[in-house]
């Protein structure tokens, strides 16, 4: 039943106290170290949009996508209260609103709920006014169940533009939330590989993608959870995450004098593995926000698969 933290053997395998993280590089190989480098630190959780937060402690936050589900949420909600983890769910405003009761035990148990627009379009697409639409009636929803506002935005297939990202941020002071830790569950790998798959890519910081509407995923929670928890990893909510953001690593003036652990090195377990998968069949692509923004933006693509 107890599950104590491993926090100190944690800080053995890093040979650090503090952990330092760098945006997970995509499978592309592209430049993440520069795109790390451009951010500059506004203070905890000021900025708008990330993929993971650099944090000093074992600290992360796991996701639930395109829920709420009327048979997989109730099973996941009472798995998270077994182990006492927070989590944080973006849901789709029409399911909210199509199970209102089940919104109102994610909220009353602790949990965040924010906004993964009203029926999942790729936003980027779309006008402004649809986006604006999209987004503003599943805030209506959360309120409408919940009470509450929110204050976080995941575009669906994390499709949303630098300058559509300031606008959400401008307009309704939402921060844009991707992920680092992507076990594609979406494609009903089975349990074991979901598992895998967030055992292997998880470090401090990260913001965990699953979504909460796969039976597999569902399936895949108790041994990754507790697995997590054995890691001494601590769950928090997405906001709980973004406030404990620490300034980036000061610059060593002088070559050859390292200030920091390498990023590559930091973390509980090893340096992440890269998803053994074409990033072309990425539905939701993991980019940091800066290589995203550099992408073309592009020409008519496949219609994202249902997710
Ligand atoms: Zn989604």
């Amino acid at each position: 039943m107890s599950r104590f933290p491993l926090y100190s053997a944690l800080a053995v395998l890093a040979g650090l106290s503090t952990f330092v993280l760098a945006q997970n590089p995509p499978a592309g190989g592209a430049a993440a170290p520069a795109a790390a480098a451009a951010v500059s630190f506004a203070g905890p959780g000021m900025a708008t949009t990330y993929s993971s937060v650099r944090v000093s402690g074992p600290f992360v936050a796991i996701t639930f996508d395109d829920g709420p589900h009327k048979d997989h949420t109730p099973r996941l909600l009472d798995m998270l209260k077994e182990r006492n983890i927070k989590a944080t769910f973006f849901v789709i405003g029409r399911n909210a609103d199509a199970y209102p009761e089940i919104m109102k035990r994610i909220a009353a148990e602790g949990h965040e709920i924010a906004n993964h627009s009203w029926s999942h379009p790729e936003l980027a697409k779309l006008p402004q006014d649809t986006i604006r639409s999209e987004i503003s009636r599943t805030t209506d929803a959360i309120n409408r169940a919940t009470g509450r506002p929110t204050t976080l935005l995941r575009p669906p297939y994390g499709a949303l533009k630098a300058d559509q990202r300031e606008w959400v941020r401008s307009t309704w002071g939402y921060r844009i939330i991707l992920w680092d830790v992507d076990p594609l569950d979406w494609r009903k790998p089975g349990a074991e590989v979901v598992s895998q798959r967030i055992l292997s890519g998880t470090k401090p910081g990260s913001i965990i993608l699953a979504h909460d509407i796969h039976a597999d995923t569902i399936a895949a929670m108790p041994t990754t959870l507790d697995q997590l928890l054995a890691r001494g990893f601590q769950f928090v909510t997405v906001s709980e995450l973004l406030k404990m953001e620490q300034p980036p690593p000061a610059k060593s003036t002088k070559p050859g004098q390292p200030t920091s652990a390498p990023a590559a090195t930091a973390g509980p377990s090893v340096t992440p593995t890269p998803m053994p998968f074409d990033a072309v069949l990425r539905a939701e692509p993991v980019l940091t926000p800066e290589q995203a923004a550099k992408l073309p933006q592009p020409t008519p693509t496949p219609t994202p698969k249902k997710r």
